[in-house]
């Protein structure tokens, strides 16, 4: 993770959280910090972050940058071999899902960015977004398993078809 950086869909997401006046959410797979060093600041980790320890002794969240052995002492409570990475692993709950559900209900627009469709629960959110009367569209390198889901497939790499959705989408601001 230290050796890249934010790409242009990064960028131009952080441009359309920063920009955009209404409601707006960007809800991410990806347990890096790229969102977050482009400047985006509406954002769930729904699969946590590689840069925070979660102790199982106490309970507690904190920042993480180091490598993590099996005996790291947690930071809060001081308890030894309780400590692991803050990411939801297989068969784990994924994060913040009430407030992902609420946005997914209300939302006019919904765009997946690079994924394969293919991991459940977030292979499901384009079936929930438009049956809530969103428009859809998928912007990926291939049409995933869910693409007829999709109003619009946009085939291509994020760097270049995300920054051409959200010129679109601030053009008429
Ligand atoms: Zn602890």
């Amino acid at each position: 993770m230290g050796e890249v950086v934010p790409n242009a869909a990064h960028e131009a997401l952080a441009r359309l959280d920063a920009t955009w006046p209404g409601e707006l959410l960007i809800v991410t797979q990806n347990v890096d910090d790229l969102h977050e060093r482009a400047g985006a600041k509406r954002l769930v980790h729904m699969h946590g972050k590689l840069l925070r320890g979660w102790c199982l002794a106490c309970d507690g969240r904190f920042g993480w940058a180091a490598p993590m052995g099996e005996e790291a002492v947690c930071p809060a409570c001081d308890a030894a071999g309780a400590v692991r990475p803050d990411i939801v692993w297989f068969g784990e709950m994924p994060y913040e899902m009430e407030r992902i559900e609420t946005a997914l209900r209300s939302c006019d627009l919904f765009v997946s960015i690079g994924t394969s469709g293919a991991v459940y629960p977030a292979a499901g959110y384009v079936q929930t977004a438009k049956y809530c009367g969103a428009r859809t569209v998928e912007i990926n390198l291939a049409p995933s398993l869910g693409s007829v889901m999709f109003d619009e497939v946009r085939i291509g790499r994020a760097g270049v078809e995300v920054p051409r959705l959200v010129g679109e989408l601030l053009a008429p601001l």
